[in-house]
């Protein structure tokens, strides 16, 4: 028998230009680039270790066009988690998160993640805020800096990577 390898398939949603390709490729390659295809939606494939524990991750990098675009059904009938990701700087992207989880309905392990912490200066949105709307979706949330913290951004993907394992065993 082949060694069992647990997959875990985890979309990353979002507003444009939040951040989710550089926290995504943050994680895959523990770089930051800067500049990312605003185009295309891209699916990755990545092993790592969990406590020890090989995983399969399969990141699905989503990419609305504008602000009215919501991922469709397919993301929540595909993922295992979901990152919800909105930029501190940036008021739209965050009514953009309460719109995307109203459409999804996910029955699945959740992440709010309020990207561009760096930016405190551009600020629009506070931790309160960000912690409120995690209570209210029953979800862990983490303000991060896709351009700056490298190990905080893995240590998201992680966490959410447990929780989908817990929820699998408890299924
Ligand atoms: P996406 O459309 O959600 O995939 O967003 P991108 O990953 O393409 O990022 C959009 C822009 O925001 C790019 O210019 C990134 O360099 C920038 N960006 C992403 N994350 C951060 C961050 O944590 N801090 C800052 N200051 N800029 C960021
Ligand atoms: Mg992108």
């Amino acid at each position: 028998k082949k060694s069992s390898l647990s997959e875990v398939k985890v979309a990353v949603v979002g507003a444009p230009s939040v951040g989710k390709s550089a926290l995504t490729v943050r994680f895959l390659t523990k770089r930051y680039i800067g500049e990312y295809d605003h185009q295309q939606e891209s699916k990755y494939k990545h092993e790592a270790l969990l406590d020890g524990e090989p995983i399969l991750f399969e990141i699905l990098d989503t990419c609305p066009k504008g602000l009215n675009e919501l991922p469709g059904n397919e993301v929540a009938q595909w993922a295992d988690g979901l990152f919800l990701v909105y930029s501190i700087t940036d008021r739209e992207s965050f009514n953009y998160v309460r719109r995307a989880k109203q459409s999804l309905q996910p029955e699945v392990p959740l992440t709010l993640v309020g990207n561009k912490a760096d930016m405190v200066h551009l600020r629009q949105v506070s931790l309160e805020e960000g912690e409120i709307l995690a209570k209210d979706f029953e979800c862990n949330f983490a303000e991060v800096a896709a351009a700056e913290q490298v190990n905080q951004v893995g240590e998201v993907f992680h966490e959410l990577c447990r929780e989908v394992l817990s929820h699998r065993r408890r299924a």
